[in-house]
């Protein structure tokens, strides 16, 4: 029996499926997960001694790879002189200007220490900010698991949302309007409808939780549009894509500003942080300046902040770190898709800077929720399974997007592309 196996059998006693995060289970792709002890640059070294070259990248936080020297020296650095003191530090004001000075429509930022606690403060504060109640969301897009993110649309994109999870109150989800991602119209419709009762849109700018679906030409402008005609708040959930499509995310990339903006993963470097802030007009409303009540005891945490802060510092200082992140993704899904080609097998593909998604479809272009829909889930486990063979660690789901980091080097590119080549064979 393998140590992995063993240490599942183990952690299956008093942890709920074995896990902390249930994607983590493998559920999608079939199997038991793998443990893993260690990470070096671009490699994950499993329970077992094998080694892997990984592109879940900790779900997105390690663009520098694993154990970048600078971060953890500095992370090491800093907590000698304590893990927490529950007070103001030098480093979060260190953080704070490094964000706004990077991302220009954030005037005030707050730190928490997850996405999911972003998104639930940032729509608490566009609910507080506009004296609404009702939200718009995606379909497809995850927002972290706050109650009024956890809602479907009803029968209709126009009636009540419905809970996806027992636990969240009807009556709550009955304030959340879920429509389809990149369809314009919709909006406008629902806009023209109800407008001036929405307090915020929040969106993926581009989309990273189903897959990797890029948003049409026009549609964050449209959004932007009836936000600013009906007195909403346009919240960009950048979670995944700050630091990641670009160095300013998708809001730069697209030239669209979000009122508020939601942060999380590279933003800690792997630590626990998570951030939201925008205009200063709206995060004025927050405590203790304002009415909107936040808190947290380890906001701020200063081990965490120095992780964010080193890391973004390290981004910055090389010109040329998201062309060469980028050019290196795009020559990864150049290489798949030509091996699927030689071996009969149709990949779809889109890329956003240093994030990648892989579609089995025939569908050349994957550019809507339904499209993701019909994808072929089953090729896609029989694919994650043998490039785990390979020694290739992709995220345990088709619904995942793929994620680049600065210590993939050509070597693990082209390393990857002939482990394609060989489990595409095996379909
Ligand atoms: N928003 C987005 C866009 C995300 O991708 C995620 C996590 N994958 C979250 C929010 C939630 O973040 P966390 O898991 O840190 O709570």
């Amino acid at each position: 029996m393998s140590r992995s196996s063993e240490l599942f059998t183990a952690a299956q006693a008093h942890i709920p499926g074995g896990v902390n995060s249930p994607v983590r289970a493998f559920r999608a792709v079939g199997g038991e997960p793998i443990f893993f002890k260690r990470g070096e640059g671009a490699y994950l070294i499993d329970a077992d001694d094998r080694r892997f070259i990984d592109y879940v990248c900790s779900w997105g936080p390690l663009v520098l790879g694993h154990a970048h020297p600078e971060v953890i020296d500095a992370v090491v650095e800093t907590a000698r002189s304590g893990l927490s003191f529950g007070t103001p530090t030098e480093v979060e004001i260190a953080l704070a200007d490094k964000v706004v000075e990077i991302m220009p429509s954030i005037e005030k930022v707050r730190m928490v220490s997850s996405g999911t606690e972003a998104t639930m403060s940032a729509l608490r504060l566009a609910r507080g900010f506009t004296g609404r109640d009702r939200i718009v969301k995606f379909e497809g897009c995850y927002h972290g698991h706050g109650d009024s993110l956890l809602v479907k649309a009803g029968s209709g994109a126009l009636t009540l949302g419905v809970p996806t999870s027992p636990g969240v109150p009807a009556s709550l989800a009955e304030h959340t309007l879920t429509l389809s991602f990149n369809d314009a119209d919709q909006v406008h419709e629902v806009f023209s409808e109800m407008g001036d009762s929405i307090a915020a849109i929040i969106v993926e700018p581009v989309a990273g939780n189903m897959n990797c679906v890029l948003p049409e030409p026009g549609f964050l402008e449209a959004l932007r549009t009836v936000c600013d005609a009906h007195g909403t708040v346009l919240i960009f959930d950048e979670v995944m894509t700050g630091f990641r499509v670009g160095l300013a995310g998708a809001q730069a990339h697209y030239g669209v500003n979000p009122d508020l903006t939601t942060l999380g993963k590279v933003i800690g470097g792997g630590m626990p942080v998570g951030a939201f802030g925008g205009r200063a007009d709206i995060m004025d409303h927050i405590a203790p300046d304002g009415p909107v009540y936040q808190a947290g005891t380890l906001s701020g945490n200063p081990v965490a902040m120095t992780a964010g802060l080193t890391t973004l510092n390290v981004i910055t200082s090389q010109s040329d770190f998201y062309p060469r992140l980028s050019q290196r993704t795009a020559a990864l899904i150049d290489g798949i898709q030509e091996a699927g080609r030689a071996a009969g097998i149709p990949i779809a593909a889109n890329q956003a800077g240093t994030m990648f998604g892989l579609f089995f479809t025939d569908v050349p272009k994957v550019g809507s929720f339904t499209d993701v829909m019909a994808c072929d889930t089953a090729r896609f486990s029989a694919f994650f399974r043998a490039m785990l063979t390979e020694g290739i660690y992709l995220a345990p789901s088709a619904f995942e997007v793929g994620f680049l980091s600065a210590a993939h080097g050509d070597a693990e590119i082209e390393a990857t592309i002939e482990a394609a080549r060989k489990a595409l064979r095996t379909l």
